[in-house]
């Protein structure tokens, strides 16, 4: 079986950490019996140097023509100056976000036995352990519907969603469940915003072919202070755009680091993968960034479009024990000799 796969490393951290995480996927494939193709196109900075533009045409093709999109990171100090609608986020990776049509956002978070003293949440909090999946809907609510306006006297956002929306992100995550723990949180404001009552109408009606899935209700003030106080309660959490924004940026904190945070965007084709940070021009070109995000997203990758459900679950085992082998690039480590992203990656391939 051969697997088309766009590859778009984009900028900063982005090409060595994906050069280095490859290899992982490389070498799960030559494991688990399955082949792929690697189609390398522009994004972000690196495209407007080279064509004038963040996204061009043909990297559009490219990633339509593949099974799978995998993304480094985009943007820079280099390109900060340029008017907002050119630059590499918004031209390059909101635009490929648009022209894939991404519906659902996924952000699995870990707290890892083996580095818990990173989290900034106290030992106790966390016992039990943290393993939890936010499902976001991302084509929809505040950010999207109409009417939306601001002159000097009032501004004034429209949160809408109809109801085939919400089902189908309501079927991801219930799907989702189902192969995880089985266990799923409505966030909503149901208390407040009509939006949310048939947000929870129709989440309840999905429920009914998920009898296998337990299902609860939970009002977002109180699902951001249970993901504090007791974040280990979380197994799959399904919430709309902007409730979805802030929770999981809230749940990427509990690792103690961005470089552990992978992310799929799941579209009616190609889905997305990458890591949740950006494209760190702090430590840019030093061989020092964390390459377990997008390493993770490649696990991601092949759970959810290629269907090599074996090879996933190595990538993220051999991930668990190199850490626990304490393989570490220097954001995870408080002291002693930090590894390098090459290393780091090598040290996963290996554990496959
Ligand atoms: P950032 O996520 O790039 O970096 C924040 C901090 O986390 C930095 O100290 C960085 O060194 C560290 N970090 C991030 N990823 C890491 C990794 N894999 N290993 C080790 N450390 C890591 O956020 P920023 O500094 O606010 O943004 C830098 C650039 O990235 C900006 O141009 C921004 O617009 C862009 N950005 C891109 C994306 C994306 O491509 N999806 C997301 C966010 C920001």
């Amino acid at each position: 079986m051969k697997h088309k796969i766009a590859v778009l490393a984009g900028d900063g951290i982005g090409p060595e950490v994906m050069d280095a995480s490859l290899k992982v996927l490389d070498r799960a494939a030559e494991s688990f019996g399955f082949s792929v193709e690697y189609r390398r196109a522009l994004i972000g900075g690196a495209a407007i140097d080279e064509r004038g533009r963040a996204l061009p045409e043909e990297s559009i093709d490219i990633c339509r023509s593949c099974d799978a999109v995998l993304l480094g990171s985009v943007g820079g100090p280099k390109w900060d100056k340029l008017p907002a609608d050119q630059r590499p986020e918004r031209a390059g990776l909101l635009a490929l976000r648009k022209e894939l049509s991404l519906y659902a956002n996924l952000r699995p978070v870990r707290v890892y036995p083996a580095i818990r003293e990173l989290s900034p949440l106290k030992n106790e909090l966390l016992e039990g352990g943290v393993d939890l999946l936010t499902v976001r809907e991302l084509s929809s609510g505040i950010y999207f519907s109409e009417p939306k306006a601001h002159n000097s006297d009032e501004g004034y956002d429209t949160m809408r969603y109809r109801r085939p929306t919400v089902q189908r992100i309501a079927e991801t995550a219930f799907d989702l469940a189902r192969q995880r723990r089985g266990r799923l949180t409505s966030v909503d404001k149901s208390n407040v915003l009509y939006s949310s009552i048939l947000w929870r109408e129709t989440v309840e009606e999905v429920s009914r072919n998920y009898p296998d899935v337990e299902l609860e209700h939970m009002y977002v003030d109180n699902a951001a202070m249970q993901m504090i106080i007791n974040p280990g309660r979380f197994d799959v959490i399904l919430t709309g755009n902007l409730f979805g924004d802030i929770l999981s940026d809230e749940s990427a904190a509990l690792p103690g680091s961005l470089g552990l945070l992978p992310s799929a965007s799941l579209g009616p084709k190609q889905h997305l993968y990458e890591p949740s940070g950006g494209s760190a021009p702090d430590i840019a070109g030093k061989g020092v960034a964390n390459p377990l995000a997008q390493i993770l997203s490649i696990a991601m990758m092949c759970d959810y479009s290629l269907e090599q459900k074996e090879a996933a679950r190595a990538i993220y085992r051999a991930v668990e024990r190199s850490i626990e082998k304490r393989v570490l690039s220097a954001d995870l480590l408080r002291r002693g000799k930090a590894s390098s992203t090459e290393k780091v990656a090598e040290a996963v391939a290996l554990e496959i």
